[in-house]
C-alpha cells in the first residue's frame, strides 16, 4: 500500500470512527434519556390526574345538596344567599378556584365568589361545553380562561338531577397555577407543557409558551374554540419549534428557542396522555448534555483512533525502514562482493604485472651485469691498450736518443783512438744533449708518480717560472725564443706543487715552441695578475693556435698531433693544477699584434700577509 493511501485510509477511518462513536453514544444517551423522560412524563401525568381527580367530588357534593336543588326549583333571594354561603365555605375547604350552580339555561344562580367583583352569579355559561355536557347528563370537563375572572382553570361539571329530571348543573373551577409554579422551581431540570386535544398549550413551565399551538388549528377547531370562548382573546399563535426527529416510542427531538435563551437548542420531548381529558403531558429535556457526552466520546474515540493509527503508521514506517535498511545492507553486501571480486582481479593483475616487472628487473640486472662485465673487460683492454700505447711511445721516444747516443759514443771512441779529440768532444756534447732529452722524457713520466700531499704548497709564480726558464734555455733551439714577461709589483704566491708548476710552465713553453716552424721566432708572453685570493697566469704564443676539435681533447691523456708526441704533457699539467685546486683552459687569442694559443691557469693565492720571501723559497 502506498503511503498516501495509508494516510487517506487513516483519515477516512478516523472520520468514520468519530462519527460512529458520536452516533452510538448519542443514541445510547438518547435511549437512556428517553426512558428517564418517559417515566417523568408518566409521573407528571399522574400528578396532574391526581390533582384534578381530587376536585371531581366537588360538583358531586353540590349536586346532592337539597338546598341547591331547592334554589334551582325556586330562585328566592334567601335561598341564593344560603347556597352562596354554602358554596363559599365548601370552596374554602376544598381549595378550588370557584364552585357554582347553573340553571338548565346556563345562568349562574349561586357561586362561591358571589362577594367578589368578578362574581359568577348572574353570568350565563350556556356556551361553555362543560355546561352543555353536564346539562345533557354527562360529566363536563373543560379547560379554559374564565370569562369573568380572565383566569385560566379547569372546569368540572355534573348534572343536578331531581326526580329523574336535570334541574341544573353543579360546576367547579380548579386553578392549576400552583402546578405550573412547582414546575418552575429551579430544582426542576426539565421543561413541561400540557396540551389539549387541539394541540393548544394549556399549562407550561415556560409561561410564554402558554396558549400557543403545536400545530396550526383546523378551521372547525378554531370555530369551536371561538364559540366556547375557551381562550377568550388569545390568538393562539403557533409555537416556533421544529421537529428534528421522531424516535421510536413516540419521543421527538425538537429544536426550540426558549424566551430566556438567544438561540435554538435541542430538546427531547416525551409525552404521556392524560385520559379522559385527552391532554398530553410533554416533558422536555435539553440535549446539551447528551450531545456533550457524544462529543466527548467522539473526541475520545478520535484520539484513541489517532493514537492507534499513529501506532500503526509508526509500525509500518518502522517495518519499511527495516526493510530499506535490509535492502541497503544487501545492496552494500552485493557492492562489497563485487568490489572484492574486482579487488581480487586487480590484485591478480597487479601480481602478474609485478611478476613481469620482477622478471624484467632480473632480466635488466642480468643485462647490466653482462654489460658491466663487458665494460670491465673493455676498461681492462683499454688500460692494456693505453699501457701498450704509452710503452710504444716511451720506447720510441727513448730508442731514438739511445740509438743516437750509441752511435755518437761509438764514434767518439773511434775519434779518440784516432786522436781526433775535438770531434770526439763534439760527439760527447751531442751525447750530453741526448741524455738531457732522455731526462726530459722521463721527467714527463714523473708526473704520474707524484705524491699529492705537497700539491698545495706556497710558491712564488715568478720564481717557479724563472727556474723553468733556466732549464728551458739549455734546450736546443732555445735561441729562437723571445720572452715577453709582465709581472706585478708584488710577488704572487700561489698554493701548488713547486716542481709541478715548473713542469706545467716547461710543458707550455715546449708546446709553444713545437707549434712554430723550426725557423720561426717564438714570441711567448707571460702575464700574471691577482684578483682577491686568486692568481691568473696567462701564457700565450704566436703559433697557429688550436683547432676547435683539438681544443676539446688536448687535456686528454695520450692526445697528440705530434709525430713523436706522448700526448701526456697537458694531461699531466691539468692534473697538477687540478690537484692544487685550480683550473687550466685554452683558447685562441689575437693580441699584441700576434695570434696563437693562450693557456689560462687559475690558482688559489697564499693570503697576502703570508708572502714568502724568494730567498727562503730557494732554500
Ligand atoms: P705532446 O706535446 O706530446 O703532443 P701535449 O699534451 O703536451 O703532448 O700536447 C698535446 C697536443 O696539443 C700537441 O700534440 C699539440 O697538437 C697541441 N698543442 C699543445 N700546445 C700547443 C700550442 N701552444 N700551439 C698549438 N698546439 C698545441
Amino acid at each position: 500500500m502506498r503511503r498516501s493511501d495509508t494516510v487517506l485510509l487513516a483519515l477516512a477511518s478516523l472520520v468514520a470512527v468519530t462519527m460512529l462513536s458520536y452516533m452510538l453514544v448519542e443514541r445510547r444517551q438518547l435511549d437512556d434519556l428517553h426512558r428517564t423522560m418517559a417515566s417523568r412524563a408518566e409521573l407528571y401525568a399522574a400528578t396532574i390526574g391526581g390533582a384534578l381527580a381530587k376536585y371531581e367530588f366537588l360538583p358531586l357534593a353540590i349536586a346532592q345538596s337539597d338546598e341547591v336543588a331547592a334554589l334551582l326549583e325556586t330562585r328566592s333571594p334567601d335561598k341564593v344567599e344560603r347556597v352562596n354561603a354554602y358554596l363559599e365555605e365548601m370552596n374554602q375547604r376544598a381549595g378550588a378556584f370557584a364552585v357554582y350552580v347553573i340553571n338548565p339555561q346556563g345562568e349562574v344562580y349561586a357561586s362561591s365568589n358571589w362577594k367578589e367583583p368578578t362574581s359568577y352569579v348572574g353570568q350565563n355559561y350556556g356556551f361553555r361545553p362543560y355546561f352543555r355536557q353536564a346539562a345533557t347528563g354527562g360529566t363536563g370537563r373543560f379547560y379554559g380562561i374564565g370569562v369573568s375572572t380572565r383566569e385560566a382553570g379547569h372546569f368540572i361539571a355534573l348534572p343536578i338531577r331531581r326526580h329523574g329530571r336535570i334541574i341544573g348543573v353543579a360546576a367547579a373551577k380548579v386553578s392549576l397555577d400552583w402546578l405550573e409554579q412547582s414546575w418552575r422551581m429551579p430544582s426542576v431540570a426539565e421543561q413541561i407543557w400540557v396540551t389539549d386535544a387541539n394541540g393548544v398549550i394549556l399549562l407550561s413551565s415556560i409561561s410564554d409558551f402558554k396558549f400557543k399551538t403545536l400545530a396550526p388549528l383546523s378551521e372547525s377547531a378554531r370555530k369551536s374554540i371561538l364559540e366556547q370562548r375557551q381562550f377568550l382573546h388569545e390568538t393562539l399563535p403557533p409555537l416556533p419549534y421544529r421537529i428534528e426527529e421522531r424516535l421510536a416510542g413516540g419521543a421527538m427531538l425538537l429544536s426550540l428557542k426558549l424566551p430566556s435563551e438567544g438561540g435554538s437548542s435541542g430538546y427531547m420531548a416525551v409525552s404521556s396522555r392524560l385520559n379522559p381529558l385527552e391532554w398530553q403531558i410533554t416533558v422536555l429535556a435539553e440535549l446539551g448534555q447528551v450531545r456533550a457526552a457524544a462529543r466527548n466520546a467522539a473526541i475520545a474515540a478520535a484520539l484513541g483512533w489517532t493514537v492507534l493509527w499513529l501506532g500503526i503508521l509508526y509500525a509500518l514506517q518502522r517495518r519499511r525502514r527495516i526493510a530499506e535498511r535490509l535492502n541497503a545492507q544487501q545492496a552494500l553486501k552485493r557492492a562489497n562482493d563485487e568490489l572484492e571480486v574486482k579487488v581480487e582481479q586487480r590484485t591478480a593483475a597487479l601480481r602478474d604485472a609485478n611478476q613481469r616487472l620482477q622478471a624484467e628487473v632480473s632480466e635488466r640486472e642480468r643485462a647490466e651485469q653482462t654489460l658491466r662485465h663487458a665494460q670491465a673487460e673493455l676498461v681492462q683492454s683499454g688500460k692494456l691498450a693505453a699501457i701498450g700505447q704509452m710503452a710504444a711511445g716511451i720506447t720510441h721516444e727513448l730508442n731514438q736518443p739511445l740509438a743516437a747516443i750509441q752511435t755518437f759514443s761509438d764514434n767518439a771512441q773511434v775519434l779518440i783512438t784516432r786522436g781526433r779529440a775535438d770531434e770526439a768532444l763534439e760527439n760527447l756534447s751531442v751525447i750530453s744533449d741526448l741524455v738531457k732529452r732522455l731526462g726530459y722524457i722521463t721527467s714527463q713520466l714523473k708526473g704520474f708518480a707524484r705524491r699529492s700531499d705537497d700539491a698545495k704548497k706556497p710558491i712564488s709564480v715568478r720564481k717557479a717560472f724563472e727556474q723553468t726558464m733556466l732549464q728551458v734555455r739549455t734546450n736546443r733551439g732555445a735561441g729562437r725564443l723571445v720572452l715577453n714577461e709582465d709581472w706585478p709589483e708584488q710577488d704572487i704566491v700561489v698554493l701548488c706543487n713547486e716542481t709541478g708548476l715548473q713542469q706545467v710552465f716547461s710543458n707550455l713553453i715546449t708546446n709553444s715552441m713545437d707549434a712554430m716552424g723550426p725557423a720561426d721566432i717564438a714570441h711567448i708572453s707571460i702575464r700574471v695578475t691577482r684578483s682577491g685570493n686568486q692568481a691568473e697566469i696567462r701564457v700565450a704564443d704566436n703559433g697557429p693556435g688550436i683547432s676547435p676539435a683539438c681544443a676539446q681533447r688536448i687535456f686528454e691523456p695520450f692526445f697528440t698531433t705530434k709525430e713523436h708526441g706522448l700526448g701526456l704533457g697537458l694531461s699531466i699539467s691539468a692534473g697538477i693544477i687540478r690537484a692544487a685546486g685550480g683550473s687550466i683552459q685554452v683558447r685562441n687569442h689575437d693580441s699584441d699584434g700576434h695570434s696563437g694559443a693562450e693557456f689560462i691557469i687559475r690558482l688559489r693565492c697564499q693570503p697576502q700577509d703570508g708572502n714568502i720571501d724568494r730567498g727562503e723559497q730557494d732554500a
